[in-house]
């Protein structure tokens, strides 16, 4: 909460992660008062009109920011897109069936491995090899898959594929990090499922969108909670919803639509990236991790050419403010999260103490 400091933290946290200032301020105030009402948000029951009406909002602004054809229906549940994994493959892998995964790192592997309690998952395309440096290309999707699972962005790695693959079989995607950061076209999809804590809201939800008329298909008996078809039936509310961080979901939805929806946020976005790939390229002192046709405009991934100037550089944007930038145990040097939330000055911040460090070494 920047107004609590009297310097400006620019957060470049993986996530959880950034939410805009002003959904902070209203979401703490519906903590104490909720619409007036004399109660909190927190304390009145998920069946009360005032709550229906904010899983209903959610759930509506989801299709519009997306544009979402009909037969879509949108969910929010808990478990996070770790439990996504699960529900993808036992809704949509049949009975004794394959699916198609593409294996671009950490995430995409944990689909798989979840994957494999439900059926066969082929592996389509691969860049272990490599340390997850760029999206493979896809060998063809083998005849019979019930679908194609992809990452669309890989929060850990900084890379992101540059669109919808083309594929012959519908596709199912795991968009936590990058959902409501770029327009797509949702025609192919399954599935698209999201959690909360990248672009959305606090951590203990995950958004599911889903075509309505694919599901139920499977043959296989589904435990109630993994069940899309149950959750359907019930508008989201089989059981008590995680109500705060769908709320504070739904506000972060609403700032988005009020500046314009997804395809401003998207231009901001790409203004942001231009910016810190520009200086990883530029600056001598610097390299990044992911290849330049596979770079994600959410995550970027750079470290110093000389592990000898660490000690400096980290002093240097730990003094300018930043925070959450150390890049993750498995790539190493740095990675810088640019989330919808995060302002194109605190990208300059950065850009600005890598020159910095240049002119001073
Ligand atoms: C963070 C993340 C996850 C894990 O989400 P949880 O909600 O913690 O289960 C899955 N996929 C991607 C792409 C992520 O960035």
């Amino acid at each position: 909460m920047h107004q609590l400091y009297s310097m400006e933290i620019h957060n470049f946290s993986a996530g959880p992660c950034i939410l805009p200032p002003e959904v902070m301020q209203e979401a703490s105030q519906a903590v104490l008062d909720f619409n007036g009402m004399g109660l909190s948000l927190i304390e009145i029951s998920h069946r009360s009109k005032e709550f229906v009406a904010v899983m209903e909002e959610a759930r509506s602004l989801v299709k519009s920011l997306l544009g979402l054809p009909e037969r879509f229906d949108v969910l929010f549940l808990q478990g996070g897109a770790s439990l996504g994994f699960l529900t993808a493959a036992y809704n949509f892998l049949p009975e004794g069936g394959a699916a198609a995964y593409v294996d671009t790192g950490t995430w995409a592997n944990k689909a798989i491995k979840e994957a494999k309690h439900a059926g066969i998952a082929h592996v389509v395309g691969s860049s272990k090899g490599t340390n997850y440096d760029r999206i493979p290309t896809l060998d063809a999707t083998p005849s019979g898959s019930a679908y194609l699972h992809y990452t669309s962005n890989n929060t850990i790695f900084g890379t992101q594929f540059s669109g919808v693959p083309s594929s012959d079989v519908p596709l199912i995607a795991d968009m936590s990090s990058d959902i409501f950061s770029r327009t797509f076209n949702p025609e192919a999809f399954h599935m698209i499922y999201a959690g909360a804590q990248k672009n959305m809201g606090p951590a203990g939800t995950v958004m599911y969108a889903f075509d309505r008329d694919a599901v139920g298909k499977t043959g296989r008996s589904i435990p109630s909670y993994l069940d899309l078809a149950v959750h359907a039936s019930k508008d989201s509310m089989f059981n008590t919803p995680p109500v705060f961080p769908i709320y504070v979901s739904m506000l972060t939805m609403r700032w988005m639509h009020a500046l314009g929806g997804v395809e401003v946020m998207e231009a901001r976005n790409q203004r942001k990236s231009n910016l810190i790939y520009q200086e990883i390229d530029r600056n001598a002192l610097f390299e990044g991790h992911a290849t330049m046709d596979s770079r994600s405009n959410m995550n970027a991934t750079f470290r110093l050419k000389d592990d000898a100037l660490g000690t400096a550089f980290d002093a240097l944007w730990k003094e300018a403010g930043i925070n959450g930038l150390k890049g993750h145990r498995s790539v190493g040097g740095y990675r810088a999260s640019m989330y919808n939330a995060l302002s194109e000055s605190s990208v300059q911040v950065l850009v600005d103490v890598m020159k910095e460090l240049e002119r001073s070494h």
